[in-house]
């Protein structure tokens, strides 16, 4: 149990709060995470770890743990559309872009496919790896008030422990869908609580393969008369398998289902199988109203709720959890300004509106085709219903399963510590992820004349990419503001290129806080700005009517609370 002061507090260890405990650890920072659970998973939930969370796995020095745990690099990452295992195939969705050690053109990390059950005790053995780290399972957090300096919280020992109290700077709920935090802050959220209720069973079938001739992959989809009918998912390439079904409105309860009759319609007559759990869910389509309140934060599950079509929910989660790293990180260290904090909302709540909102469109996109009466006929009508059904699949549910635009394109438009320069924005689509180094963007990936990655160059400090440019002033600038900031020189012309402009300032986080040709002719007001400490920003004034920022006017300024209200990007002249 942890006693008295701490710099950060996590309340939760699913992978939120795992992952924001491996980036605060890598930065040294004095952090305890509590956990009510012991930490065992007892069923399989996220299985996509994506291109972007991929990224940050690579930076936290697991990326290769992450891709040696769950399904092997040579099994099918591929979508099948089945009538059954022993019936007909409708459709076949190829996923060449995901799995294994290829690099892409935009991202040296693939997409990869490895559930929480290996995924959640990777991140936790790399958080329990920094010295500055403290798990504790079997930890509950019951309640927390806080004050001008800091977060008192109320922690118990499970099962009887005496309530304690441990004193923190701050404190992030990552606490999941039925988050204490969030309902002490009086957060709403926002949107549709209950599209349908799904049940999980979680089975052990051996040698699957061997009993069906579609060969393997990560999903087989069953399509029936009426629509989708269940799923079967691969967990670990060998005999790991996940059946969900889908009930509407209705809730069905686990005791009530046949799961021997299931596994004989779906996947075959006397397959032998073993239930190892069953998990109901609900799907909702939410997000919170209000991500931050003075020093507590809340994160992933807590302030986004959605469908797994996409698997895009721990992914929006791990986003939020580094957009809070270095913010935190920076407030701890003393060179965050007072609404550093404060952008935290207007980056990620965006994010997690446009994730949820196009999640919730996968779970209802489907077919064109509303009565599928024959589609596994073995007759010329059956044929025919399979081809116009097979094309439809084809069509709409291709971007749920090939969603890179998803996953590295969202942007910080309506961030307060971004300098928009005024270009138009890349299109923003599920499916095709477009680089850029227009500010709010995560920076381009290339690879260096070394073999290094351009993003293994972010994750630190501030990184001032220069590509010809004068960066003595931002340096300085940056010194003189106490900022950890390196210039990196990069002489590679399609880097150049690629980066589009001289000067490309990149935060901690690996997204784009400022570019130009030439510095701006107030460098100290710049770093004011990205680092949360421009009385524009602070005080609400425009900031084109203020000229430069001193530490005195940044000192009396407003709370970071009173700051969260103000959305709209900051601009500069350059
Ligand atoms: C069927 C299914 C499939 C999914 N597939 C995907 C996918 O492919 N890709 C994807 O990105 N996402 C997927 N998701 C979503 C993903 O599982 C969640 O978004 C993710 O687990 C959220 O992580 P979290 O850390 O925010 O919350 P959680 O994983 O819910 O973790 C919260 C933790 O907080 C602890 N806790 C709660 N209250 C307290 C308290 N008072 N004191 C102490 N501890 C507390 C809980 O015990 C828990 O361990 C799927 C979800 C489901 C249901």
């Amino acid at each position: 149990m942890p006693e008295g002061q701490v710099d950060v507090l996590i309340v939760g260890g699913g992978p939120v709060g795992l992952g924001l405990a491996v980036d605060l650890g890598a930065r040294g920072i004095d952090t305890v995470l509590v956990e009510k659970g012991d930490g065992t998973i007892f069923h399989p939930r996220a299985n996509t770890v994506n291109s972007r969370t991929m990224e940050f796995c690579r930076r936290w020095g697991i990326a290769d743990t992450v891709r040696d745990a769950g399904a092997p690099p040579e099994f099918p990452p591929d979508i099948l559309y089945l009538t059954s295992l022993q019936g007909h195939t409708i459709a076949r969705i190829a996923r060449p872009s995901h799995g294994g050690r290829q690099p892409l053109a935009h991202t040296p990390e693939r997409s990869q496919r490895c559930n929480q059950l290996w995924l959640d005790p990777i991140l936790r053995e790399r958080a329990a790896s920094f010295p500055s780290v403290r798990l504790s399972y079997n930890t509950m957090f019951e309640d927390f008030t806080q004050d001008e300096t800091g977060v008192t919280a109320t922690l118990r020992d499970l099962p009887d422990g005496a309530p304690r109290t441990v004193r923190a700077k701050y404190l992030v709920a990552c606490c999941g869908g039925a988050s204490v935090a969030r309902e002490r802050l009086g957060v709403a959220m926002e949107g549709t609580r209950v599209l349908s209720h799904h049940l999980n069973i979680f089975l052990r079938i051996k040698d699957l393969w061997t009993h069906h001739d579609k060969g393997q992959a990560a999903f087989y989809m069953f399509v029936g008369n009426t629509g989708r009918d269940a799923s079967l998912i691969e967990l670990n390439g060998n005999d790991l398998w996940r059946l969900g079904l889908a009930f509407g409105q209705e809730r069905v309860p686990a005791e009530q289902i046949d799961v021997p009759a299931l596994v004989e319609r779906f996947i075959g007559p006397g397959i032998p199988h073993e239930v190892i759990s069953a998990l109901p869910w609900t799907c909702r389509s939410i997000v919170a109203d209000r991500w931050q309140s003075g020093r507590v934060m809340l994160a992933g599950d807590a302030v986004h709720q959605h469908g797994p079509a996409g698997g895009f929910g721990m992914n929006t989660g791990m986003g939020d959890a580094v957009d809070l790293g270095w913010k935190l990180a920076a407030m701890v260290e003393g060179w965050g300004g007072p609404s550093l904090l404060a952008s935290y909302q207007p980056e990620r709540q965006p994010v997690a509106r446009r994730n949820v909102a196009e999640a919730t469109e996968n779970m209802q996109t489907f077919t064109d085709t509303p009565d599928m009466t024959g589609i596994d006929e073995d007759s010329e009508r059956g044929e025919q219903m399979r081809a116009q059904v097979g094309a439809e699949i084809l069509r709409n549910k291709t971007k749920q399963y090939l969603s890179d635009g998803i996953a590295l394109g969202y942007r910080y438009d309506a961030s307060p510590v971004v300098i928009n320069d005024g270009t138009p924005p890349p299109p923003d689509t599920a499916m095709t992820y477009h680089q850029t180094s227009r500010p709010g963007s995560r920076a381009p990936h290339a690879f260096l004349a070394d073999g290094r990655s351009t993003l293994d160059l972010f994750g630190r400090g501030f990184v001032l990419m220069d590509f010809g440019g004068d960066s003595a002033p931002i340096a300085a600038a940056a010194r003189s503001r106490g900022v950890p900031l390196e210039v990196v020189a990069i002489t590679e012309p399609e880097i150049a290129r690629l980066y589009e402009r001289r000067l490309v300032l990149v935060r901690p986080d690996g997204h784009v806080a400022w570019r130009g040709d030439a510095p701006p002719d107030d460098a100290l007001r710049m770093i004011d700005i990205v680092r949360g400490a421009s009385p524009d920003i602070v005080r609400g004034a425009s900031p084109d009517n203020v000229r430069g920022a001193s530490p005195d006017n940044v000192r009396g300024a407003v709370s970071a609370e009173d700051a969260t209200s103000r959305t709209d990007t900051a601009t500069m002249a350059h």
